[in-house]
């Protein structure tokens, strides 16, 4: 087959480590009768091993040119969606197999569109099992911050309300072709089963933490002042002088509870 030549802005860095490999399809755990589905399968670096481990897999990938190859293989196992993952419905049930159960995703993402493309399925959490994904080390390490910690913020909070979230493995800009300039990382990302925050309340959560984090170093009654005063803030428990990086997700939900009672009033 011709050599496929990198497209940058398909953020496309393929995996070129086999040990890396290997521990990542370890951590991924895959077991036969799995609905896995791959974004982003490139030149199959994750695909290959997993087909060898799955009854079936399904694949969502955006080049065509990359498409034209999976198609020519004509691989019985794989089901291929030609498609922009940021626009796939994860709730539906495109593939042969009949079987709703939820998916489990995998992939070694472009980082251009990481963040947007986790939001996305967060969306249709229900849809999904848990995501094992590759992600820029930075970005992991701000998912999988807690209360207190540096890169603890917006990102976070957002994610973690409705995710259990823990860091896997850290891979060296070395295993791909073309080396990315920064480290990446593999976490793991797991739905609740029930989200700490009701749907009906999501987008209010939403603005107040935007809010909340819009000025990390100033006091959290400073970047609510719109919002709510500082004896409310004491009221419900919290710290008005306190920064931002130090209220939990929890104070976070009451604080929205709060607001939420007061617009209805
Ligand atoms: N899985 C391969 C590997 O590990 O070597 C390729 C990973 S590469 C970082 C990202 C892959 O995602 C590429 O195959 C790229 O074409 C694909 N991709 C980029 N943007 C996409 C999108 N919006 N939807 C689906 N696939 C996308």
């Amino acid at each position: 087959m011709a050599t496929h030549r990198a497209k940058k802005r398909f953020g496309q860095n393929f995996l070129v480590d086999d040990s890396v490999i290997h521990s990542l399809i370890n951590a991924i755990g895959p077991q036969r009768t799995d609905r896995v589905l791959e974004i982003g399968p490139g030149l199959g670096a994750m695909t290959l091993p997993l087909l060898a481990r799955l009854q079936q897999l399904e694949v969502i990938e955006i080049d065509r040119d990359l498409i034209a190859r999976w198609q020519a293989r004509n691989l019985e196992q794989l089901i291929i969606h030609q498609c922009d993952a940021l626009k796939f419905d994860f709730r539906n049930d495109l593939s042969a197999d009949t079987n709703t159960r939820p998916r489990r995703l995998v992939g070694n993402l472009p980082y251009n569109i990481s963040t947007p493309l986790i939001f996305h399925i967060l969306e249709q959490a229900e849809a999904v099992q848990d995501m094992h994904f590759m992600l820029q080390k930075e970005v992991v390490d701000r998912l999988c911050a807690r209360c207190g910690d540096r890169q603890y913020g917006r990102l976070a909070v957002m994610v973690q309300s409705r995710c259990q979230t823990q860091k896997l493995l850290e891979i060296a800009p070395e295993s791909f072709s073309p080396a990315p300039k920064v480290t990446s990382a593999f976490v793991r990302l797991e739905p609740l089963s029930e989200p700490m925050v009701a749907d009906t309340m999501q987008s209010l959560f939403a603005q107040l933490v935007q809010q909340a984090f819009a000025q990390p170093r100033k006091t959290i009654a400073n970047n609510l002042r719109e919002q709510l005063s500082a004896d409310a803030l004491r009221q419900l428990d919290i710290d008005p002088g306190a920064r931002p990086q130090t209220i939990s997700i929890e104070q976070l939900i009451r604080i929205t509870q709060q607001l939420s009672m007061t617009i209805t009033e």
